[in-house]
């Protein structure tokens, strides 16, 4: 299902686009504020749910910019990409459209915590998304700078409680009404930008912040407690000014893997791909960093940065006297620009050009653009709904860098999510949720509206407590049917096709799962394989697909009658064979929490002194509430599935 081509971009910007003032005074059903990644999928989420919308964004030459490192996915976020897309979000095809060198992440682990990724051209990105959304039904895109959020009065009868009206444009100009509302303003509000020792307003680098008056209405009229938090990029080098021939050259995947279920290949061929490089820091590197600390405002600054994507100046700080790896990347096919990934940096742009001349590959290298910091406002996301609405204003939510997180995927998640219920709000529909247990879009909510953050939010597969159900390659059988039946968000060719692709997994397990043979027999169609005598003497084909040296192809040219129509999912029966018993007792957990529901707790418990796996957060929500029975525990926001089965499992032992 990959494009062919993309349609013209001019041909499909009608004049309207550009001017704003003849919609006055009309009504959407959906705003969306923002053309980044939150707000892209947001808009197109909102149009393929049924709603009238509206993105405003300030340039429509940036909807789907990268504005920092040129790549998507990865450890934890390439599993974010396939449940976007699984929902039938842009990202994972806007990916396979502009990947350029195409990876898995991981792979010396097991297929559950894989990373897909991939390295972009940042022009063909842009390209896909701004195709896809100027051609989305339902949805117009206008240029334009938010102001303010209309708002009504609080209901006396519930204080503190708003709806959303719509919005104004910056200088008061023109007011638009709409049902629901999705900030998605990214770096932008409040935003600053730092170089040396100069600060000015900014939101990225070229971009005017966003407007003042859209942190007061969140702050002053919403009564919203705001933080703020700081990230920064490495300078942009000449690509010919670099000696590649110093650095280690490190080659893509020779078979790239898509990340849309929809594709079956990319549209960069294997072998067009582009390598990327390793070089490493010296101690002139550091030395830099420390001669110019006094020159350099961000650094110096309290305010929180991304604690897993750290600038150089951090990581030296922390970490003296290492030499730190520095990945050379490519910006496109076409560009004439290196992204040295891990090189962030907010000195002034001469000692960028000292530090940078420090690495030998770079020893005559040229800066295109200087690194630079930007700091920013967020919301606290725990004053948000895992719809994310604003609790206290009916009709608004956010989505994005706004609400604390770091990164595309983080934002394009959330603002399918906030989009799609945004969209059912309007139209007056129940919102819905994802749990923690069939989604790491469900983590990632989840961790944000009941934890809250203290420094930019980054996602990690550490951080699912069901990871080994929740894989990448199984991320549309687990969503695209919700997507479709209960949000609206995913379209019947591509809920029809998930279907089939489920229905073509049962049967072939089903099929596996007839073979059922002796380990002699076994023994004489695999000779190759190490049958241990010691297993059962009756196995399944299924059984046997879950030894390390077992693939389904195997298997299918000794039973071709029964199993070679299912080559096309040889790899995905493989993983879900190895996975199939972790699963099995996931469900198993979660079907027990279920049936348990209404076990009583006793009230007298020390939770602090619990002899079982809880963290100090669980144990004093725990402590704090004292829920009367475990489906109450359950509810509770910031307690995990794990930690419920942890106490049911002491409950249960000490009765
Ligand atoms: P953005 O992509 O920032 O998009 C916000 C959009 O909203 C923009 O299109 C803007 O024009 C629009 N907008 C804002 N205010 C208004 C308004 N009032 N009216 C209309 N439109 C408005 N991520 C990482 O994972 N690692 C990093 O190291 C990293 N470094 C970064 C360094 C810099 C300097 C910057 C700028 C970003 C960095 N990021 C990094 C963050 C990454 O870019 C974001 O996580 C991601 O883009 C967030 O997506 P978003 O949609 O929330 O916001």
């Amino acid at each position: 299902m990959l494009r062919k081509k993309l349609p013209f971009l001019h041909s499909l910007l009608s004049p309207v686009s550009r001017h704003v003032g003849h919609l006055t005074g009309h009504q959407y059903d959906v705003i969306v504020v923002g053309g980044g990644h939150a707000g892209t999928e947001a808009a197109a989420a909102a149009a393929r749910v049924g709603a009238e919308t509206l993105l405003i964004t300030q340039k429509i030459h940036t909807i789907g910019a990268l504005s920092c490192n040129p790549s998507l996915g990865g450890v934890g976020k390439g599993q974010l990409v396939k449940e976007v897309d699984a929902l039938d979000g842009l990202c994972g095809r806007a990916g396979d459209w502009a990947g350029i060198h195409f990876s898995i992440l991981n792979r010396r682990k097991g297929p559950a915590v894989w990373g897909p990724r991939a390295q972009l051209d940042r022009q063909r990105y842009r390209d896909f998304i701004q195709s896809e959304l100027l051609s989305t039904p339902r949805l117009t895109v206008v240029e334009g700078s938010v102001e303010e959020l209309l708002v009504t009065e609080p209901n006396p009868e519930e204080p503190g409680h708003h709806r959303v009206t719509g919005i104004r444009l910056a200088n008061g100009s023109h007011a638009i009404s709409a049902r629901s509302v999705v900030l998605t303003t990214g770096t932008f509000l409040s935003g600053s930008l730092f170089v040396g020792q100069t600060t000015s307003p900014g939101g990225r680098i070229g971009d005017a912040p966003s407007s003042a008056g859209l942190s007061h209405t969140l702050r002053e009229r919403l009564g919203l407690r705001t933080g703020r938090l700081r990230t920064g990029t490495p300078p942009r080098i000449v690509k010919d000014s670099v000696d590649l021939s110093l650095a280690k050259l490190h080659l893509p995947d020779s078979h790239p893997t898509p990340f849309s279920f929809l594709n079956t290949h990319t549209h960069c061929k294997p072998e067009e791909q582009l390598p990327c490089y390793l070089t490493f820091t010296t101690p002139g590197v550091e030395r830099v960093v420390r001669e110019s600390l006094q020159l350099n405002c961000h650094i110096q600054q309290d305010t929180k940065g991304p604690r897993y994507c750290p600038s150089i100046e951090s990581r030296v700080l922390r970490f003296p006297g290492r030499s730190h790896q520095v990945w050379l990347e490519p910006e496109g096919v076409t560009s004439d620009l290196l992204y040295p990934q891990g090189l962030s940096m907010t000195m002034p742009p001469d000692i960028q050009l000292r530090l940078i001349r420090e690495i030998p590959p770079m020893r005559r290298a040229e800066i295109h653009t200087p690194g630079y910091g930007v700091q920013y406002d967020f919301v606290c996301p725990t004053q948000l709904s895992p719809a994310l609405q604003v609790k206290s204003t009916q009709g608004l939510f956010l989505a994005g860098q706004i609400n604390g997180t770091t990164g595309y995927e983080e934002a394009a998640a959330q603002g399918l999510w906030a989009g799609a219920n945004a969209a059912r709000s309007a139209l007056s529909m129940p919102t819905v949720t994802l749990s923690r247990t069939e989604s790491y879009i469900g983590v990632l909510i989840d961790d944000l509206v009941s934890r809250g953050v203290t420094e930019p939010y980054r996602m990690f597969t550490s951080r699912a407590e069901f990871r080994t159900s929740l894989r990448p390659d199984n991320a549309d059988l687990r969503l695209t049917p919700k997507g479709f039946e209960e949000v609206g968000c995913v379209s019947s060719v591509r809920y029809q096709e998930s279907l089939r692709v489920r229905n073509s997994l049962q049967d072939a397990l089903t099929a596996l799962q007839a073979l059922f043979l002796s380990t002699s027999s076994w023994k004489k169609k695999l000779p190759s394989v190490p049958i241990s005598e010691t297993k059962s003497t009756l196995l399944t084909g299924l059984d046997l697909l879950q030894y390390n040296d077992v693939t389904f192809e195997m298997l299918a040219s000794a039973f071709p009658e029964s199993l070679s129509s299912f080559m096309e999912f040889a790899q995905r029966l493989k993983i879900e064979a190895v996975y199939k018993p972790h699963c099995d007792l996931n469900k198993k957990e979660i079907e027990r929490i279920q049936r348990e529901e209404n076990m009583s707790l006793p009230q007298d418990i020390d939770y602090f002194s619990l002899p079982v796996s809880l963290s100090d957060e669980v144990r004093e929500i725990l402590d704090r509430v004292r829920p009367s029975t475990l489906g109450a525990a359950t509810r509770l926001e910031g307690i995990t599935p794990a930690a419920v089965v942890n106490l049911l499992n002491y409950v249960r032992v000490t009765e």
